[in-house]
């Protein structure tokens, strides 16, 4: 792990400075960067205009590790609201939400029943859950979480992270369930007891991964959603994807907000299912440090925002 990535994941921690980014302007300025706007409304909009031009989108409300089960009932009221709002304004949108959001360090219990009610009014709006996956700690719990939701509930997914040493053995037990998996290259800092620590080896196992899931794909075994921007290695899953026999709209393309947002219309262009991951919410301070360490050269965009 470069020491710039390290030094920022580190800083994502710090609740000082956490409250410091969050009073300043230039921060707000920065973040604009990454998210249409901290309201919901804002990404509604967002989301419909990116329909106008082709591209379905995933909403998530910022925030992590709550302190409370009322907590947790607050924020799947709120998704439960904004399932309504999906339905009412007819967008082709899905929402994301984080466990720990959902008061899965509280009770792994009330988040699982949460979790089934969320996919269940996913259902009744025909938009879909999805599942994020946090750090290693969580892993078991949140698979776990999703056998349950997705038992009774088609439209959901998961997403699952190359870094981790695991990943390949919980993607083949996965298989079983005909899973709908978003694979990321992970946001975390992990230990190298549990992940590798060479970016190469995590686009390696990228690579591998997709692969074991469109092998799966072929025979509507599951969907795999590449969730990455790094658009060289989309284009050779695209290329293998035609080679084995899958088509365009048996796997997908997810990216960020604000990222690689040009390669993001082209390939909806070339007829690639792609959706636009937008965030929202007040809570933005360790998601923004995570979004930064991705690419330290983002710094130099909170540098400019500061001076102007
Ligand atoms: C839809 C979606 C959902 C995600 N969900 C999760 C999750 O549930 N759990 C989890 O751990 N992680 C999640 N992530 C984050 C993911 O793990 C990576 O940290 C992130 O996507 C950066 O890696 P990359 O695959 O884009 O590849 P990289 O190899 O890091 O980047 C490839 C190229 O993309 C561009 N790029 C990447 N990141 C940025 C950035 N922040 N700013 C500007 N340019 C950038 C750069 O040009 C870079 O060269 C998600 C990512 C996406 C796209």
């Amino acid at each position: 792990m470069s020491i710039a990535r390290s030094l920022l994941l580190k800083a994502a921690e710090s609740p000082w400075l956490a409250r410091q980014m969050s009073e300043r302007a230039f921060s707000r300025r920065a973040i604009k960067k990454f998210m249409p706007g901290e309201e919901l409304e804002d990404a509604l909009q967002a989301a419909r205009r990116l329909a106008a031009q082709g591209q379905g989108t995933i909403l998530t409300q910022l925030g992590e590790a709550l302190g409370s089960l009322s907590a947790a009932d607050q924020v799947r009221d709120h998704y439960l609201q904004v399932f309504k709002e999906i339905k009412a304004r007819g967008l082709p949108t899905w929402i994301s939400i984080k466990p720990t959001q959902l008061g899965i360090d509280q009770s792994l219990e009330t988040c699982r029943q949460h979790l089934l009610t969320l996919a269940q009014a996913a259902e009744q709006s025909g938009s879909s859950l999805w599942i994020d996956m946090e750090d290693h700690t969580y892993v078991d719990r949140t698979i776990d979480l999703y056998r349950s939701v997705r038992a009774r509930h088609d439209r959901t997914g998961l997403a699952i992270q190359s870094y981790l040493f695991r990943t390949p053995k919980d993607v083949a037990a996965l298989l079983e369930v005909k899973p709908w998996i978003r694979l990321v290259k992970g946001a975390y800092k992990e230990p190298a007891t549990v992940a590798f620590p060479a970016k190469r080896d995590v686009d390696l196992a990228f690579y591998d991964v997709s692969l074991q899931l469109l092998e799966a794909a072929r025979t509507g075994g599951a969907l795999p959603i590449f969730g990455t921007h790094d658009i060289p290695l989309v284009r050779r899953l695209i290329a293998k994807a035609r080679d084995l026999g899958v088509k365009q709209g048996q796997y997908e393309i997810h990216m960020l907000y604000g990222i690689r947002t040009a390669d993001q219309a082209d390939l909806t262009r070339e007829g690639e299912t792609v959706k636009t991951l937008i965030s929202y919410g007040h809570a933005w301070f360790k998601w923004y440090m995570r979004r930064l360490a991705e690419r330290p050269a983002n710094v130099w965009f909170v540098m400019k925002s500061i001076v102007g």
